[in-house]
């Protein structure tokens, strides 16, 4: 983060300085929420959490080097009091990010944020240097947190912002308000607590909202292949750049096909040129992404030669998204488990049945949360699914939605031995162990609530 003094701080987050007798002293970063990250030149910021109260860590923390605490009351070291730390911690990114002269590009969607976060990430990298996102940090907490790790050389910042209802989005941008601002896919993701895909719509789009006008250079990147997210074009005054296979966008892929390792291979076209990428990722619905990425980083100023050799490099920065593990037997290991959707369920399986040609594959899926009405039709179109491309054996694990997958494979293919219904994850770890054989594939996949990862680890750590 920039210097800024104690004083500096205080006022623009409001707050009172406490037991501080310099308060020309600088914060030279990082500004930390967790107390073991403490160190010379950081403030921590003291959150009440139901479990632990920061402002109990306050001593160790100014023992391990922190300037100072941005705290709710006074806790006997160097501290600046505000009513609310949440507030404060945003108004000092937005802030920094106001004094830099710092390119803010933000996404948001129902799937795929991370993973494109990531892509955008090491594509701009290229260009200049780049502040993204760690992980999943896109809440209210931890997306200024990576805000303010952005520094004078940063020429571009990169934010996953997430919504979990209407106004989320809104408060986000305030604190970090972007030039690009990119909305992926309006999918099912939270659906039960949003009520309705419209209703996603509806607070996904407040990104678009945000933006500065055309003329101050304000960019607007729309998945033109999702109706509710193409129909953000009218809610922005930002100049609008679509991305997809549809004819009409700005930034399409042609020739998409999988390659034998099921790494999606295309032509990517842009407004300034057309260049091929073969990516590193797995899975067809990385096109979208790698599209989305793409039309972000032309509008940023480079060329297509430049985005379709940075995606054609880029690899996953994040975990437990399409991991491919290649076990000393032969059998290989495909850990998607970090969460699930349908879109991304349909994809997995696909890129499962790409890369596992001539070979036995085995598809371990467990429940997509969060559906509503619709959990158990989606459930029972991915078991059908499984029939339909030729999977070699289904395992569902879980409750009631396993039972769906099941009944899905059933009806579509009167699947009796190729699909088994496995309580947990361990059992199915039993399964497995006993039934694979040198040359299977095998994907997991589950929403990441049930932590289906754990098989995955298992059958690597038996080798
Ligand atoms: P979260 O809301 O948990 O932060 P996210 O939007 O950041 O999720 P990722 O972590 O990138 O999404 O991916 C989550 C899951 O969605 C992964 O399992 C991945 O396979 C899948 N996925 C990634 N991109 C897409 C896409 N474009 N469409 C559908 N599914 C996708
Ligand atoms: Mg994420």
């Amino acid at each position: 983060m920039i210097a800024l003094s104690l004083a500096e701080i205080a006022e623009v987050v409001g707050g009172q300085t406490h037991d501080i007798p310099d308060p020309s002293v600088q914060v030279t970063g990082p500004v930390v929420r967790d107390s073991r990250e403490a160190g010379p030149g950081s403030l921590f910021v003291a959150f009440v959490g139901e479990r632990v109260d920061g402002h109990d860590f306050a001593a160790r923390v100014v023992g391990a080097g922190a300037v100072a605490v941005l705290a709710s009351r006074p806790v006997g070291v160097p501290a600046i009091v505000v009513e609310d730390v949440q507030a404060a911690l945003g108004a000092l990114a937005r802030y920094v990010v106001g004094r830099l002269g710092t390119t803010l590009v933000a996404l948001t969607g129902s799937a795929g944020k991370t993973s494109t976060k990531d892509l955008i990430a090491q594509v701009l990298q290229r260009a200049a240097p780049t502040v993204f996102t760690p992980g999943s940090l896109n809440n209210e907490i931890g997306l200024p947190l990576t805000a303010l790790t952005a520094t004078e050389e940063t020429k571009f910042l990169v934010l996953e912002m997430g919504a979990r209802g209407i106004g989320h989005i809104r408060y986000l941008t305030g604190l970090t308000p972007p030039k690009v601002g990119l909305v992926l896919n309006v999918g099912s993701a939270h659906i039960g607590e949003f009520g309705g895909r419209e209703q996603i719509a509806q607070a996904k789009g407040e990104l678009v909202e945000s933006l500065p006008p055309a003329e101050e250079g304000g960019a607007a990147v729309l998945n033109a292949d999702d109706p509710l997210v193409r129909a953000m074009a009218s809610r922005t005054k930002a100049k609008v750049i679509l991305f997809g296979e549809s004819g009409e966008a700005d930034v399409r892929a042609e020739n998409v096909r999988l390659t034998d390792s099921g790494q999606p291979s295309f032509r990517l076209h842009t407004p300034s040129g057309a260049s091929d990428v073969t990516m590193r990722l797995y899975g067809e619905h990385h096109v979208s992404n790698a599209l989305a990425a793409a039309a972000v980083a032309h509008e940023l100023g480079m060329s297509a030669d430049e985005i379709a050799r940075a995606l054609s490099e880029a690899g996953s920065l994040s975990r437990w998204r399409m991991e491919v593990t290649e076990r000393p037997d032969g059998v290989t290991v495909v850990n998607d488990a970090y969460n699930a959707n349908p879109e991304s369920m349909k994809a997995a399986l696909r890129a499962l049945v790409a890369m596992g040609k001539g070979r036995r594959t085995w598809a371990v899926l467990g429940k997509m949360a969060e559906l509503g009405d619709e959990a158990l039709a989606e459930h029972d179109a991915v078991g059908r699914l499984a029939v339909r491309l030729n999977v070699s054996k289904l395992v569902a694990v879980g409750g009631r939605e396993a039972a769906w997958l099941q009944l899905g494979a059933y009806n579509e293919g009167s699947w009796g031995e190729e699909s088994v219904h496995v309580s947990d994850a361990q059992a199915a770890v039993d399964l497995l162990r006993s039934e694979l054989r040198p040359g299977d594939v095998v994907l997991v996949k589950a929403s990441r609530s049930v932590g289906l990862e754990s098989v995955a680890q298992a059958l690597l750590e038996t080798g």
